[in-house]
């Protein structure tokens, strides 16, 4: 399969240890100027998990390999969020700070690729090299696991009780790859159509008309922004 692409929009993600306790309350919590984004859980009592989305630069190559140079670049770009919020940053865990940039495969490549671009002999794609998306509505994780279902019961159905020594099971372990594929495309190709309107609306670089389509296309197809959240994959 062709490589993924990259949004221009970077994340960090990283711990805030509190060890007497934090005044947080227990509630997922997105902060917004511009093109930065702050949100905030708590994990306990005395630890939270935190996340900022702001645009990619050409340093941050280099600044990915640093925590403390991800932790600056962090707080330069939340100038003017709250004290509260900024104290949070400044008192991260430097163990376990990390700067990704995201990666998405195109929801049109999903949608176009050929079977046998997802497929080689018994060989197939699951999980993010099959479908990375933004995580701009948290579903990348719970794709892969629903792939694993899907596959899962396909091969089940199709190989059990055939010995695997035949011909006839070597055919039916293809039979049941095609399956997993063809049952998968259309879900992963909704996550990544959402996940690609939304990272576009977010992303720095885009222009205005891109935007605006972008919002056009989301109030069409995604009206019900949770829809995918009901989204039911069967049993394993
Ligand atoms: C910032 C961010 C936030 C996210 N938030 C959410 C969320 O809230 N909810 C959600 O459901 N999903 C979320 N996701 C998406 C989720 O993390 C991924 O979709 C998921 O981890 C993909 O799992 P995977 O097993 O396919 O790939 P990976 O987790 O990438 O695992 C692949 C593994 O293969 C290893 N590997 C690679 N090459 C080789 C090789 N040649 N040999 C051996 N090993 C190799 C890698 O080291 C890695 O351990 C988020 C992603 C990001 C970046």
């Amino acid at each position: 399969m062709k490589s993924t692409r990259l949004f221009s929009t970077c994340v960090v993600r990283g711990f805030t240890r509190y060890p007497s306790g934090h005044k947080f309350h227990n509630a997922f919590i997105v902060l917004s100027k511009g093109n930065v984004q702050l949100g905030r859980m708590s994990v306990n009592g005395k630890l939270v998990y935190w996340f900022v989305t702001r645009d990619w630069t050409p340093q941050d190559s280099m600044v990915s390999n640093d925590p403390k140079l991800i932790k600056q670049s962090t707080m330069k770009a939340l100038l003017g969020f709250p004290e509260v919020e900024l104290e949070l940053i400044r008192n991260g865990d430097l163990d376990n700070l990390f700067l990704t940039p995201l990666r998405y495969r195109a929801p049109w490549e999903l949608l176009l690729l050929q079977r046998r671009r997802f497929i080689q002999g018994a060989i197939t794609v699951a999980g993010d090299a099959m479908h990375a998306m933004g995580p701009f509505i948290a579903q990348g994780g719970s794709a892969c696991l629903e792939d694993a279902v899907v596959l899962a019961r396909c091969f089940a159905q199709l190989t059990c009780g055939i010995d695997p020594q035949t011909r006839e099971w070597k055919m039916m372990v293809q039979t049941a790859i095609d399956q997993y594929v063809k049952q998968r495309r259309m879900r992963v190709v909704q996550l990544s159509t959402q996940t690609f309107l939304i990272g576009t609306m977010l992303d720095g670089s885009s222009w205005k008309l891109a935007k605006f389509l972008c919002i056009a296309l989301m109030a069409i197809l995604f009206s019900d922004p949770i829809r995918h959240t009901r989204y039911d994959c069967g049993q394993l």
